[in-house]
């Protein structure tokens, strides 16, 4: 008698800190998640120049790119780097919803836009509005292609051809690693 009591006592014990333990972590998650997609805006707390809605021109230093993004991230923005196809995380998605600048936070696409093509790369056929992408002409690699930009952060972002679908003709060729997608609120 005296030996079953604390034995049930310490399985229960064990049972509840489990719980406990399992409990907590996923509540937490859940709620940071929902709260994203409720404000529709994300924060980045080792970039505070991050912004979903500031659309004011963004210049900094490039140690100062180096210190607040994540290095895959910078080699793309800041220095033109390009990922390998059929390996970002939004090459072959549908969710709707917009995509933002990785670097900055700026608005650059709908998820009405996108369309799906066999390059490997997100590809959308046209940008947010007339800021969220810029454009520059690059010679590099012995081809002449149009390099697109963020209207905001002036980060690289992928190409920018005119082998697109109707009705604009364009194909946004863009890299995943800088892009933010955040989903609508159903
Ligand atoms: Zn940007």
């Amino acid at each position: 008698m005296f030996k079953v009591k604390p034995f049930i006592k310490l399985v229960i014990l064990f049972q509840l800190s489990i719980l406990l333990a399992c409990a907590q972590p996923q509540k937490k998650e859940t709620k940071s998640i929902e709260s994203k997609i409720k404000s529709n805006m994300l924060s980045k707390p080792n970039n505070p120049y991050y912004s979903n809605t500031d659309t004011t021109k963004l210049v900094l230093e490039d140690s100062v790119w180096k210190r607040i993004l994540p290095n895959d991230v910078y080699e793309v923005s800041r220095n033109a780097d390009t990922e390998r196809p059929f390996t970002g995380k939004y090459w072959n998605t549908e969710e709707k919803g917009t995509y933002y600048c990785a670097a900055c936070g700026n608005k650059l696409f709908k998820s009405d836009a996108k369309f799906s093509s066999s390059c490997g790369w997100p590809s959308f056929f046209e940008q947010e509005n007339k800021q969220s992408v810029v454009y520059k002409t690059d010679n590099t690699y012995g081809m002449e292609r149009i390099e697109a930009l963020c209207g905001r952060c002036n980060g690289h972002l992928g190409h920018l051809f005119d082998d697109g679908p109707p009705p604009t003709g364009k194909r946004y060729c863009m890299n995943s690693i800088v892009l933010d997608f955040v989903p609508e609120v159903k």
